[in-house]
């Protein structure tokens, strides 16, 4: 049985706010929001971050940011929003399992 937080919550031993699901993405609020929109996009399939990335995974990655794209607009943002990634601890990453952070719905520096 996996560690991984987020594959448990794609799996659903975990609930989680959804507000995207397909066979290759979900979507979630994120649980301690740091703007008035704070969604995690995350490929079901379990990659590290970045690093694990392999050239056959460019779809997936290229899907991902279309996918915060169509969100972004779901949710009105407008036109005005960060898509970003943190990859390995010192650059903050927290959860090992690849997700991009939509936020939005205020001025960020
Ligand atoms: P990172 O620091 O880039 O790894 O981001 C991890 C994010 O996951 C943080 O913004 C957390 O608030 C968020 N998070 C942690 N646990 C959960 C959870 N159970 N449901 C939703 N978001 C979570
Ligand atoms: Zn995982």
């Amino acid at each position: 049985m996996t560690e991984c937080l987020f594959c448990k919550i794609i799996n659903k031993d975990i609930s989680s706010s959804i507000v995207f699901e397909d066979d290759d993405v979900l979507a979630i609020n994120d649980i301690n929001p740091q703007a008035p929109v704070h969604i995690l996009l995350m490929p079901k399939r379990h990659l590290t971050n970045l690093e694990d990335v392999e050239e056959s995974d460019l779809n997936l990655l290229g899907y991902i940011q279309f996918r915060a794209r169509e969100i972004a607009r779901q949710v009105g943002l407008d036109g005005h929003y960060r898509v970003m990634t943190n990859c390995g601890e010192k650059a903050g990453q927290r959860v090992f399992h690849l997700h991009y952070h939509l936020m939005g719905g205020k001025e960020m520096d």
